[in-house]
């Protein structure tokens, strides 16, 4: 049985800048590489190599170049190709500067979008900016980070106080900028909940969608126009073999440097120099501070208590899942059967696996996910977006696809979620 990465191939570009080398774009690789749940999969991810989000029973994937499968070797791991790539040509942009590949909204676009949406909807919605991206603390570019608010609004509503009337959805996309499919979910949202039958929700339930999250790693993607570039990381630092960045979803500080992530600045899931290092990160767990109630003590068992409200959305892609804490280990939290029961129910909106990460892919540390629940107790999901295979699989789906297949799951668990803020334990 093969679960073949299928998009990859003839749609992207896959060309790393920082990584091609002066001759011009090399073809890019997937290779499948048997490593089971466990210490095989683990080294795989400690060794720096650039792993997808999805497993295929024993198997994982791994995103490189022609030298990659003699890197494995020598490492100790055997592998496959799975589908080849060939370089192509650079590619201008789909429509001026508002979309890229196909209709894919550019970080400009998004911006803009939640400013529209909050002129034209005001007694609904608010736009909060709530920082800085690395390249604008750098005077280098960059954009400002933003959030909306949506609500039928009342007094205290959208107010930066974790004491607001109502509970809250949080959800988010493209932490992970190459994972384009999650901030077109982002969009979708916020255009249904001002105009659709979702909005009676809006009564009892406070939601804010940040739709990208790491903007400057998104201006990376759309700089490849109808080829987008897949970049994960943030733009912080550099690497001399490799794409710059930080991973951001393992840089925050809850078991920051334990498993699945790495020291080595050129690896896709470098964790920083320290915990909590990046602005994107500090400026993410500023808000959530400012959106929720602390009610949880300190430790990996300790339970939340049962007047929490909430819920912490990270979006991402792929694999058909729904993951929550604990991350970093297998370890169960003090939460486990509410959480366990919460995922459940958004599994079967969307036929998606439930469970813990190393339960369905791999142990890995320093998310966002973790860092919500372990500092706030807060009940927090990782959704990976879409299948592996198919026209509509992979990091780069046909843009059709978002409305037609993507959307109506998400759409149902983004429900799912709402009902699930008002007494999730
Ligand atoms: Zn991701």
């Amino acid at each position: 049985m093969r679960t073949v990465l299928a998009l990859l191939a003839g749609l992207a570009l896959l060309l790393h800048p920082a990584a091609a080398p002066a001759d011009g774009p090399q073809a890019t690789y997937v290779l499948r590489v048997p490593a089971p749940i466990g210490d095989s999969a683990q080294r795989l991810l400690g060794l720096g190599y650039d792993v997808v989000e999805q497993r295929d029973g024993t198997d994982l994937f791994v995103i490189g170049d022609a030298h990659t499968a003699d890197r494995l070797r020598a490492d100790g791991f055997q592998s496959t190709v799975e589908t080849r790539t060939p370089p192509s040509p650079w590619a201008p942009r789909s429509v001026g500067d508002a979309t890229y590949y196909g209709g894919y909204h550019t970080v400009t676009a998004h911006l803009a979008h939640l400013d529209e949406v909050a002129a034209k909807h005001p007694d609904l919605a608010t736009v909060v900016d709530y920082g800085d991206s690395w390249r604008k603390t750098q005077g280098d570019g960059g954009h400002d980070l933003k959030a909306i608010c949506i609500t039928r609004k009342s007094p205290g509503d959208c107010a930066l106080t974790p004491t607001a009337p109502k509970p809250r959805l949080f959800v988010m996309g493209q932490l992970h900028a190459r994972e384009i499919t999650t901030g077109d979910m982002a969009w979708r949202f916020i255009d249904d909940l001002v105009a659709s039958d979702l909005t009676a929700m809006l009564d009892t339930v406070e939601v804010w969608v940040v739709p990208i999250a790491n903007p400057d790693g998104v201006d990376i993607v759309e700089s490849g126009g109808d080829t987008p570039v897949l970049h994960r990381k943030n733009a912080q630092g550099t690497c001399s073999a490799g794409p710059r960045g930080v991973d951001l979803n393992r840089n925050a500080g809850s078991h920051w440097g334990e498993a699945g992530s790495s020291s080595n600045k050129c690896s896709e899931v470098y964790r920083g120099p320290r915990a909590d290092s990046e602005v994107e990160t500090q400026a993410l767990q500023a808000l959530w501070r400012n959106l929720y109630r602390d009610t949880r003590a300190p430790g990996d068992t300790a339970s939340a208590t049962p007047d929490t409200t909430g819920v912490v959305i990270s979006m991402h892609s792929y694999g058909n899942y729904v993951l929550f804490p604990w991350g970093w280990s297998t370890q169960k939290t003090g939460n486990d059967a509410a959480l366990r029961k919460i995922a459940n129910d958004m599994a079967a909106q969307s036929g998606y696996r439930a469970g813990q990460p190393g339960e369905l892919l791999y142990n890995a540390a320093g998310a966002t996910d973790d860092w919500v629940y372990d500092d706030l107790g807060v009940p927090s999901f990782v959704w990976e977006i879409g299948a592996s295979s198919g026209s509509c699989g992979g990091f780069l789906p046909l843009y059709s696809c978002q409305r037609d297949v993507h959307w109506p799951k998400v759409r149902s668990m983004l429900i799912s979620a709402m009902k699930a803020t008002h007494k999730p334990y």
